[in-house]
């Protein structure tokens, strides 16, 4: 089985190439460049491409695709919103993913974030490095005994209700299904009275038609002042003029993004004054109580580990012809 992988990374090569040794029936070769229409065509000779969050997986490259042979797009993330399914079922491209590696590492990084905006690290590190060691606007609040509402309670929401529970915070949360594990310690409840409720609110719902722009003017305007708000999920559940209108209007104590709408435009990597200058992003990162990462919730160690594992058993399987629940 021979494999292109696509927007190569030092790191996931290396996690690659060592865990490509338990599978000798696999070769991959690496590039640089990320999937789209046009690189597409350095697929021909391949059986499968290995793509990413970042990839342009829609219909004109699945159309180059089919048209080279390629039967295997192996998506080496769990969210999947960059590819056009309904296209690669027309084409008969199987579509693998890799649904859960290590949901800590993201939830773990959700509350770093949470930790990050209350107690206003960012701020603090500049700060003492400067040999200015005031306190003058570090003011947090304990999370102990305050609310956390978690917006989806799959994998990584129910880590992250593990982690709120661990720090003593009251966890509720919203989602279409319950998640039985969690019935112990976490109580379901609407998501107007999750919004009304919390004091930290996390999302960890999927990126859907039904979800997108699901924290907007509305929802945003529910929520009690002060609140920590985190999105280590995806962009578009957000609606980024109305979070920038939320912060203008000091809705909220702290904001942690590790995902934002314009991600898919590379804002940071080509970091083009003109791009930035327009780029919602740019003004979210201008609040003093934002703090933004570059989508590195995933960016672990045993993560990774898990990712190249999980893309090249997904290989193995579909040579074998295992079919197996997306
Ligand atoms: P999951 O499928 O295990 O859980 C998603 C949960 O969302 C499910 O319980 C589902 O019922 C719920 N849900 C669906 N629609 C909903 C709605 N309208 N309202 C409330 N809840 C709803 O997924 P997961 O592994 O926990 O991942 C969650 C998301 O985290 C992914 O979709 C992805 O976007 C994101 N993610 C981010 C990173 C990162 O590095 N920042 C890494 C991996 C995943």
């Amino acid at each position: 089985m021979k494999i292109l992988f696509y927007d190569t990374k030092k790191y996931d090569r290396q996690s690659f190439e060592q865990t490509l040794e338990k599978f000798p029936e696999v070769s991959i070769d690496f590039t640089s460049s990320d999937l789209d229409p046009i690189t597409a065509s350095l697929a021909q000779g391949y059986d499968a491409v290995c793509a990413f969050v970042s990839s342009d997986v829609s219909a004109p490259t699945l159309e180059v695709l089919h048209q080279l042979g390629v039967g295997l797009v192996l998506m080496r993330c769990a969210g999947f919103n960059n590819v056009d399914m309904e296209v690669a079922e027309k084409y008969g491209i199987q579509v693998m993913r890799v649904p859960g590696y290590s949901p800590e590492a993201v939830a773990e990084h959700a509350m770093a974030l949470a930790l990050a905006c209350n107690r206003r690290i960012h701020k603090a590190y500049v700060r003492v490095r400067e040999n200015d060691f005031s306190l003058n606007g570090l003011m947090g609040m304990n999370f102990y005994q305050k609310t956390a509402g978690i917006i989806g309670t799959g994998k990584i929401g129910a880590a992250m209700c593990r982690i709120c529970h661990g720090f003593g915070m009251r966890v509720i949360a919203y989602d279409i299904y319950e998640n039985p594990d969690l019935k112990s310690f976490v109580e379901y409840v609407s998501l107007e009275q999750l919004l009304s409720d919390s004091d930290v609110i996390s999302l960890h719902c999927p990126l859907m038609d039904s979800t997108r722009h699901m924290i907007n003017k509305n929802t945003i305007s529910q929520m009690k002042d002060g609140v920590i708000f985190v999105n280590t999920s995806r962009g578009a559940l957000v609606k980024t003029q109305d979070l920038i209108d939320g912060i203008r209007m000091r809705k909220f104590a702290g904001v942690g993004l590790d995902v934002y709408e314009e991600e898919t435009d590379n804002v940071f990597e080509d970091r083009s004054d003109e791009i930035l200058e327009h780029s919602t992003t740019a003004r979210l990162l201008s609040f003093p109580n934002v703090v933004i990462t570059s989508h590195q919730g995933f960016f672990t160690k045993e993560a990774l580990e898990a990712i190249a594992h999980t893309t090249l058993q997904n290989a193995m399987d579909y040579k074998s012809g295992v079919v197996k629940p997306f």
